[in-house]
C-alpha cells in the first residue's frame, strides 16, 4: 500500500521520526525480552542510555524480572503485538483483541504506579499493518512508531563481521530525529541475539563522537510536533 500518502493523512498517531532540528535519536529494540536482554541492560546502563523496548507479549510474561527491570532503569515499553503475528489478513477487530489488548494489559499490570508515556506506543510486527487496523489503534489513542534507520541487524547474527556491519550501517544512514531499529528478542527459532549488546557498545561512543543525544522514541513525538511520515515497511 502507499504508506507514505497514507500516514500523511493521519500525522498524530505515527512516529517515523523526530525533528531534523535536534541532534537526537532514539535506539529502539524489538520483539524482546529475550535472553540477551540482561547483558543489554547492562551495557545501557554502563553508557548511561535510556532505550525504547517494544516488547511482545509472550515474551514479557515468560520474562516478567526483565520486564521489571527495563521500567526500573528508566526504559520506554511500548506493545509489539501479543505473538508477533503478522497482521496482514486479520479483522481489525480481532486483530486488537487478540494481538494488542493483551499485551497493553501486560505492560499496564507491569508499569503499576511508574509513569507512562503520554500515549501507549504500537510497532506492527514485522511492519505489516492495514488502514483500519491502523485506524483501530489511532481511535484507542496509540502512535504508531516506524523507524528511520534500519541496519537489518537480524540478518545473518552469525556471519564474519557481523557486528561491524551492522554499526558501519546505522553510523552510515544517521541523521538528526533518527529511529534506530534494532532487536533483543530471541529469534523465530528461539536463538538469543548475543550480538546486540557488542553492537550497542560500539554504536553509543560512535553516535556520541558526532554529537548525538541518545533519547526514548516518545521523547522524539513532542520535537516532531506530530508524526512524520516515513514509510515502515
Ligand atoms: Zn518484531
Amino acid at each position: 500500500m502507499d504508506w507514505h500518502g497514507f500516514l500523511q493523512a493521519r500525522p498524530q498517531a505515527y512516529l517515523g521520526r523526530g525533528a531534523a532540528d535536534r541532534r537526537v535519536l532514539a535506539l529502539t529494540f524489538d520483539d524482546g525480552p529475550g535472553r540477551a536482554t540482561p547483558a543489554l541492560l547492562d551495557a545501557l546502563r554502563e553508557l548511561d542510555v535510556r532505550a525504547s523496548f517494544f516488547c511482545v507479549g509472550a515474551a514479557m510474561r515468560a520474562q516478567p524480572a526483565f520486564v521489571q527491570r527495563l521500567l526500573d532503569e528508566g526504559h520506554e515499553l511500548g506493545n509489539h503485538s501479543e505473538r508477533h503475528a503478522d497482521a496482514r489478513g486479520i479483522e481489525a477487530g480481532q486483530w486488537m483483541r487478540e494481538e494488542v489488548e493483551p499485551t497493553a494489559e501486560a505492560l499496564a499490570a507491569a508499569a503499576r504506579d511508574r509513569p507512562v508515556a503520554a500515549a501507549p506506543l504500537f510497532r506492527p510486527a514485522y511492519g505489516e499493518l492495514d488502514a483500519a487496523q491502523f485506524d483501530a489503534l489511532a481511535a484507542a489513542g496509540y502512535v504508531v512508531v516506524g523507524w528511520s534507520v534500519d541496519p537489518r541487524d537480524w540478518l545473518e547474527p552469525d556471519a564474519p563481521g557481523y557486528v561491524s556491519c551492522v554499526v558501519e550501517s546505522v553510523l552510515a544512514r544517521i541523521h538528526p530525529g533518527a529511529i534506530v531499529l534494532l532487536h533483543d528478542g530471541d529469534d523465530e527459532s528461539g536463538g538469543a541475539r548475543h550480538g546486540i549488546v557488542e553492537i550497542v557498545r560500539r554504536l553509543v561512543p560512535a553516535l556520541r563522537n558526532q554529537g548525538y543525544g541518545l533519547v526514548r522514541a516518545g521523547e522524539l513525538m513532542a520535537a516532531a510536533g506530530a508524526g512524520r511520515t516515513t514509510a515502515i515497511s
